[in-house]
């Protein structure tokens, strides 16, 4: 049967069985932003769109991408379709700048781009990122640290040959020097580019770097190589290298990495799933040391990164937990609900995990198995029965019993 309504395009569910591997994932994601006292800090899912069109770049692929729309009263309003900008609004906004200068802050959430939906390419998907606000100005430590907690998150979500990119894009002065050697540099191979090329070329030349398609690939290798001239710049990116040296952390040197948005400077990065394949982009950061100011706050350094869920739970070898209750229950009659329900108040009461099946006249022991049952228990009108499944001993019906000394005979105690 073709249900009658359908998802919008890009768009798509996640069920249970899926589900639960999500939850794993979150979970160990949380853990390790708390083991590193990173806090978590969720902003709204819609913005008015000027947050974005003069912070990310006008052009960018992202704000190209944005679903956006007038509302009622006539405010321009988007689907967020990434973090770094909002989570500045909210820095200043709130006054975190004041009240906690040095903010860790950590993020779990959707994003929304108006993209030519691909395997692990979605027009809703999550991230997981992490911004630092304030911190030193001269140092790369708080790079190395976030990177330091990229990698700990692929080592523990099992994704083998993971490959981390670096790359310094220098000042914001620089970075402009540099898109417009390449516009003219592009320029003139521009009939030899790919489409998608063809369209950064007018709108952000740099972005051309990124491109995969083959046609691309021997003009980007004979483009005009960037180096920071900067001292700040040099220094810092000598002494990320340094620190990673230091963790043990392997890193190539990308020339062509650059960050898709305007307000990236400085050391950036990128993780890449080691395969052949256009989405294999993990998770991209760097610094964005002058947004904060432009958004009207103090000078305030800040690095931090965004790594797509979807992606890695693409390429991870975790598997998802089996499900697994305790005790599935029951009721052999309607009378017996008040009964039945009681004793479901008392199993969970003592932190077990029940699954409540109601309306069946017989236990459905294929069932309870399959949802890896200890105990299946038959509430009747007047006993209870259980089959402990873990080692198929059947009770004998417990006539009358109390429901306490019933479930210490079943060990719940
Ligand atoms: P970005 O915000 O573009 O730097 O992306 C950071 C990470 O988010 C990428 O490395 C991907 O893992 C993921 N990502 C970005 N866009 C999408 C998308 N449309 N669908 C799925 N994952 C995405």
């Amino acid at each position: 049967m073709k249900s009658k309504f359908q998802k919008v395009k890009g768009t798509y569910d996640i069920l249970p069985d899926e589900s639960r591997l999500w939850r794993k994932v979150e979970n160990i994601i949380h853990s390790l932003s708390e083991q590193f006292s990173f806090e978590e800090i969720r902003t709204p899912v819609i913005e008015k769109s000027n947050l974005f069109n003069q912070n990310i770049g006008n052009g960018t692929d992202v704000q190209k991408e944005m679903f956006s729309w007038k509302d009622i009263a006539g405010e321009d309003i988007v689907l967020k379709p990434e973090m770094t900008a909002a989570v500045v609004r909210a820095y200043l906004e709130n006054g975190l700048f004041r009240s906690n200068p040095f903010s860790k802050l950590y993020y779990i959430d959707s994003f929304f781009r108006r993209e030519k939906p691909q395997k692990g390419r979605q027009r809703q998907f999550h991230q997981f990122g992490v911004e630092v606000l304030g911190g030193d100005k001269k140092g790369s430590d708080q790079d190395a640290e976030i990177i330091l907690i990229a990698s700990k998150l692929i080592k523990k979500l099992k994704i083998d040959n993971a490959q981390l990119l670096i790359n310094n894009i220098g000042t914001p002065e620089e970075r402009k020097k540099w898109n417009d050697d390449l516009k003219n540099y592009f320029t003139k191979y521009k009939t030899s580019l790919s489409k998608i090329s063809q369209q950064r070329l007018a709108r952000n030349p740099l972005r051309i770097l990124d491109s995969k398609e083959p046609e691309d690939k021997q003009i980007i290798l004979e483009s005009p190589k960037f180096i920071s001239d900067d001292k700040y710049e040099i220094n810092k990116f000598a002494k990320l290298q340094e620190n990673l040296n230091a963790l043990n952390i392997s890193f190539k040197i990308d020339p062509f990495l650059i960050r898709g948005l305007d307000y990236y400077n400085g050391n950036v990065f990128e993780i890449t799933a080691n395969v052949r394949k256009s989405q294999n982009a993990l998770c991209g950061g760097g610094r964005y040391d002058f947004l904060v100011e432009k958004m009207g706050g103090p000078s305030t350094p800040a690095v931090g990164f965004a790594a797509g869920i979807e992606r890695l739970i693409m390429f991870s070898n975790l598997e998802a937990q089996e499900n697994q209750i305790d005790a599935y229950i029951i009721c052999k009659h309607a009378d017996y609900y008040e009964k039945t329900l009681k004793l479901i108040e008392r199993i969970v009461d003592k932190k077990y995990k029940i699954y409540f099946a109601t309306r069946w006249d017989k236990l459905k022991i294929e069932r309870a198995e399959k949802m890896n049952a200890k105990f299946a228990i038959q509430v009747g009108k007047e006993n209870f029965w259980a089959l402990d499944l873990t080692n198929k001993k059947s009770s004998e019906p417990i006539i009358s019993k109390q429901i306490s000394g019933f479930l210490k005979e079943l060990n719940f105690q």
